[in-house]
């Protein structure tokens, strides 16, 4: 039962967006900025975004020498270029819109370590390097083979180093409590706790049944956005977007560790990072795909002692480490690996499908939303 105050002023919004991920967030931004008198709610159903957007590794970055070669295989040239296209764009609007300080944003570089199976990708350095020199500028990759014993990591396994000097990291924890900031600061309402059950539309308007700890509320809108990752599916049968958990381990600080940037290998199956100096190490899906299309927010035994592994033999083979901590989030991809922003009907869109990529794409993805919404 809602009294008279709450349908006067707090039940029905112009536009209302559906999950406080990294994608949500930047499309009720955007709302605000394309139509100011608009009112915008953003309904968030945990405490913190529960997916991937305050979990990831906070890599800022574009691509790999060896994840552009396998995407050539799947895509057509002008889309791989398109994709990493909307990477830096998206990356440029986030710096744009909280600065750096605020991300706690770091340019160190991006460097891919090249095993044995991928040693002939350097046969082909120079043909990607034309393909994005049009967005990145010529000779975007190097070879820097000096780095592997630089870095202090196992020069026996890891033959060569693909050097990306335009990427960098990110604090993700500080870049979302801005990015929260700064669309409240913008006049976006955030209600957290709200989990919404179904969405229902009218000729009139959108119908939203949220469960809250009062109990269920009935919400209305004039358009509505749909950017709940990989919970899409079940509010809206006719997306398939499919979940990917992602699991990381990140160590206690180690003294003098001999590296900083982001770093990838195995298509970009595998990343690590410094924070500070302890190291950051996540990924290993590849090793049990169907095992990690879940959305339980686990770590498994399988996939951490892997990582443990790799970092004992080949990160950190003359190091001591400690774990202080491993957690896990759910990705969501979609099935043609490409960022999905449309219609599903006159006054829903839905945008998702960062597929691992949402630190850099998921701003523009946002945008692109709120763009749709109203046309
Ligand atoms: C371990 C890990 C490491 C990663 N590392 C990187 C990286 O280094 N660089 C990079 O670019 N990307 C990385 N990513 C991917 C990146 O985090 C995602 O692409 C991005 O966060 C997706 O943002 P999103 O807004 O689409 O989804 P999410 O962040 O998942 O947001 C969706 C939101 O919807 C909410 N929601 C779901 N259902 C409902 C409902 N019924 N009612 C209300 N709210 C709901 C969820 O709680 C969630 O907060 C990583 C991901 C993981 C898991």
């Amino acid at each position: 039962m809602i009294s008279f105050w709450e349908r006067e002023a707090l039940v029905h919004y112009d536009t209302i967006v559906v999950g406080g991920g990294i994608i949500g967030l930047s499309a009720a931004i955007a709302l605000r900025e394309l139509h100011p008198t608009r009112s915008v709610l953003l309904l968030e159903r945990g405490l913190l975004p529960t997916g991937a957007s305050t979990k990831n590794a906070g890599f800022a970055c574009y691509g790999s020498l060896t994840e552009v070669v396998s995407d050539l295989g799947r895509n057509t040239a002008d889309n791989v270029l398109a994709v990493m296209e909307k990477r830096l764009r998206g990356l440029r609007l986030l710096r744009s819109r909280l600065g750096a300080e605020a991300m706690g944003y770091e340019e160190y570089g991006g460097y891919e370590l090249m095993f044995d199976k991928e040693m002939s990708c350097l046969d082909r350095i120079g043909e990607v390097n034309e393909l994005l020199a049009p967005v990145f500028g010529p000779n975007y990759f190097v070879v820097r083979s000096d780095l592997a014993y630089q870095f202090g990591f196992n020069t026996h396994e890891v033959r060569a180093i693909v050097g990306a000097p335009m990427e960098g990291q990110i604090h993700t924890g500080k870049t979302m409590r801005s990015l929260a900031r700064f669309a409240a600061e913008r006049g976006v309402e955030i209600r957290t706790g709200a989990d919404v059950l179904s969405i229902d539309e009218t000729e009139r308007e959108v119908t939203i049944a949220v469960r809250a700890s009062g109990g269920q509320s009935t919400l209305t809108a004039g358009r509505v956005a749909v950017c709940t990752n990989s919970w899409m599916s079940a509010m809206l049968p006719g997306i398939c977007v499919k979940p990917g958990r992602g699991q990381v381990l990140v160590t206690q600080p180690i003294p003098d560790l001999r590296f900083k940037g982001v770093f990838h290998f195995d298509e970009g199956f595998y990343y690590f990072r410094n924070v500070g100096n302890r190291v950051l190490f996540g990924g290993g899906r590849n090793m049990a795909f169907d095992e990690e299309e879940t959305h339980e927010f686990a770590v498994t035994e399988r996939i951490q002692s892997e990582l443990e592994r790799l970092l004992r033999d080949v990160i950190l083979p003359d190091t001591a480490w400690e774990i202080d901590m491993r957690w896990a989030g759910i990705m969501g991809f979609s099935d043609t690996r490409l960022p999905i922003v449309q219609k599903t009907s006159e006054r829903i869109a839905v945008g998702f499908g960062c597929n691992g990529m949402g630190v850099a794409l998921g701003s523009l993805v946002g945008q692109e939303t709120a763009s749709l919404i109203y046309e």
